[in-house]
Formats: C-alpha cells, sequence, structure tokens
C-alpha cells in the first residue's frame, strides 16, 4: 500500500491539503504493522566470518527512531528461522543460510504472532552486511520496498555507491507511519539548577 491520506478522509479540506504536500516526498511502500517483540537475536552459525559486530549494526541503525519499538540484539544459537525451518519458536532470529530465490537475504514474518526471522545468504559480498541487515529490518518494522533509490529500503544493492547504512527521509517517514509518530534520540540533555 502507498502512503496514502486515509487518516483524515473525514476532513476533505485537509485530506486534499496534505496529499498534495506529500505527494512527492514519500515512496515508501507499507507491508503493514509488525508487533515484533524489538529484540533480535544473532545465530552465527553457518558464518564464514565473525560477523556478529556487523549484524549488531544494522540492526541498530534503527534505534533512533523506533519510538514503541527499540530494536537491539541479543546473542542466541539454534534457534528456528521461518524462511528455512517454518517454525515459530517466539524469537526474531537473525541466522545465515541459502535461498532459492538467489537474494542477499530474505525476511520471513508471521502476521499472527509478529515473530521476524532473517536468512543472509553466505554469498552476501560484495554488498556491506550492515545495510543488508538494516534493510531486512526495515522489512520487520512493516516496511516493502521503496521507490526512491535514495533509500534503504530500495530493493537493489549498488555496488559502485557507498553504502546506505542508516534510514533516510523516506524510511524514516514510513516508520513514523506505521507507529504514529517518530522517537528521536536526544542527543544531549540539559538540567534545571
Ligand atoms: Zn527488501
Amino acid at each position: 500500500m502507498r502512503k496514502g491520506c486515509s487518516a483524515f478522509i473525514l476532513a476533505v479540506t485537509v485530506w486534499a491539503t496534505l496529499c498534495i504536500a506529500v505527494k512527492e516526498a514519500f515512496s515508501y511502500e507499507v507491508n503493514g504493522l509488525h508487533p515484533i517483540n524489538p529484540v533480535f537475536s544473532y545465530d552465527p552459525t553457518g558464518s564464514n566470518i565473525d560477523a556478529g559486530a556487523l549484524v549488531a549494526e544494522g540492526v541498530n541503525a534503527w534505534n533512533d527512531i523506533t519510538r514503541s519499538l527499540t530494536v537491539r540484539l541479543t546473542s542466541a544459537s539454534g534457534a528456528a528461522n521461518l524462511c528455512d525451518t517454518g517454525k515459530l519458536d517466539g524469537y526474531n532470529t537473525i541466522s545465515w543460510g541459502y535461498n532459492t530465490l538467489g537474494y542477499l537475504a530474505i525476511t520471513c514474518w508471521n502476521l499472527r504472532t509478529g515473530e521476524c526471522d532473517i536468512l543472509i545468504s553466505p554469498n552476501y559480498e560484495p554488498a556491506d552486511l550492515r545495510q543488508i541487515v538494516a534493510h531486512e529490518i526495515g522489512h520487520c518494522l512493516g516496511l516493502n520496498h521503496s521507490a526512491d533509490s535514495n533509500a534503504l529500503m530500495w530493493p537493489t544493492v549498488p555496488l559502485n555507491a557507498p553504502p546506505v547504512l542508516l534510514p533516510q527521509a523516506d524510511d524514516r517517514n514510513g516508520v513514523c507511519a506505521i507507529y504514529g509518530g517518530c522517537y528521536r534520540a536526544y542527543t544531549s540533555v540539559s538540567y534545571d539548577n
């Protein structure tokens, strides 16, 4: 579903104004709210490198804009992955394995429970692992692909350009739309005295 203005449908004038205002600004597609547990686990089995730190960086790329969700990583092993076993186990798992589609990674989620599992191909190089994980986490958060080639949710990875490591404006707008607002991390705080 493309970003729409259905929330304003009862106020036609406002609806029209807002739709014109956002017409060119949003190109993400919303795949639906995924009421996931905000914790992802990483299973290193099958990885030919010590990739945990890069996986964590990809997961945490969303930390500063998810409001009710705080995407963070814990280590785990042996957890079931919906993408390769089809099993629900209650954990959001990032693990390694080939997929028959030949994609860099695939994300599988269960709408009923919200469990979201990511399977990364060991043949992901020369793409940047951090970008792959951050993109797939975007799917877990409810985003589909974007029509904006600058977006993290653009469906392909151009290898002749610097990797996109953080959610871009279109991605951020998508998550904010899904969750009804954006949490933005404070870079500094001040106290009363
Ligand atoms: Zn994708």
